[in-house]
Parts: C-alpha cells; sequence; structure tokens
C-alpha cells in the first residue's frame, strides 16, 4: 500500500484562496497518471492529509482512492487504523511526504519517500528521495521506482494496452 500526503507532496504546496473563503489547489496530471499505474500494478493507495478540500474529494474520487482521510491532526493514528483495517505490517507499506507532520509515519512504513523541496528532516528519515518536488511530478517518480523494484513494468504496459483497446 502507498500512502500519501497532499499539500506540499502532490502539490507544490500553492494554495489559492477565493473571496469566498474556499481554497484551490492545483494537482499534476503525471501524479494522476502515477495512480492508475499504480493501481494497474496492484497497489492500494491512501491519501492521508491536515486540511480540507472539497477539490480533493472530486479529484480522489476520479482516481479511485477512496481511502481518504483529511482534516486529520495525527496522521499516525490514521496510519494505525488503515493497517489494522487492511491487516497489513508497517513495513509492508510506502509513504511519501514532505513536512513535519509527515515525519512519525515516515518513521514507521517500510519505505519512506520525500519530494525533493522537502524539508531537510525529512529527506534525512526518508529511505528514498525524488529528483523531483512536490506537484512537480515527485509521486509519479515514487511510484515508477516501487514498480521498477517490484519489476511490475510488464504487467501494467499489458494492463495499460487493454485500457487504450477498450476506450479505441
Ligand atoms: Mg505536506
Amino acid at each position: 500500500m502507498v500512502l500519501m500526503d497532499v499539500d506540499g507532496t502532490l502539490t507544490d504546496g500553492t494554495l489559492a484562496v477565493l473571496p469566498n473563503g474556499e481554497e484551490v489547489k492545483l494537482y499534476n496530471v503525471r501524479d494522476g497518471m502515477g495512480v492508475m499505474l499504480a493501481q494497474l500494478a496492484g497497489l492500494k493507495l491512501g491519501i492521508i492529509t491536515g486540511k480540507n478540500s472539497r477539490g480533493l474529494e472530486k479529484r480522489a474520487e476520479r482516481l479511485k482512492i477512496t481511502e481518504l482521510h483529511q482534516g486529520v491532526i495525527d496522521k499516525k493514528l490514521v496510519f494505525d487504523d488503515i493497517l489494522k483495517r487492511y491487516q497489513l505490517k508497517p513495513e509492508e507499506v510506502a509513504y511519501i511526504g514532505d513536512d513535519l507532520g509527515d515525519l512519525e509515519v515516515m518513521k514507521s512504513v517500510g519505505l519512506a519517500a520525500a519530494v525533493g523541496d522537502a524539508h531537510r528532516l525529512i529527506k534525512k528519515h526518508a529511505h528514498h528521495v525524488c529528483k523531483k518536488d512536490g506537484g512537480r511530478g515527485a509521486f509519479r517518480e515514487f511510484i515508477e521506482f516501487i514498480i521498477g523494484a517490484q519489476k511490475k513494468w510488464d504487467v501494467i504496459m499489458s494492463g495499460f494496452k487493454n485500457i487504450l483497446n477498450r476506450k479505441l
């Protein structure tokens, strides 16, 4: 299973605040493709974020990520609950983040990644530091790193062709 932070990880950390107070975030299409590749590889995905966003709800829905946790103060509590529900050991889970709120979960998982422009402590505790920055393809890079390590490219490419064929 791969868990992810949102602000600064799936985004570059920028928030646009509209006059009505609603916040708008920009996501990267390449990371969206990373989600699809991960799902083709049979990886389960989950989002744990401190903020609340209706836009994220829509994005998660489109990307078929059902394990969406928003407004989380203690990410480790949510992480422990996910382990219990999916009957996973911590070492079977990967996590990607960028800032101090991610540290406790990163210390617990089997594979922790930091985006390229993460806080220095986050980089220090990561097994993998992405070359790409948050919101600039870091998530995609991490997924491709896992797919390569698990030697799943063949499975994915045949699954990918099937999807394309269906769409034509
Ligand atoms: Mg963050």
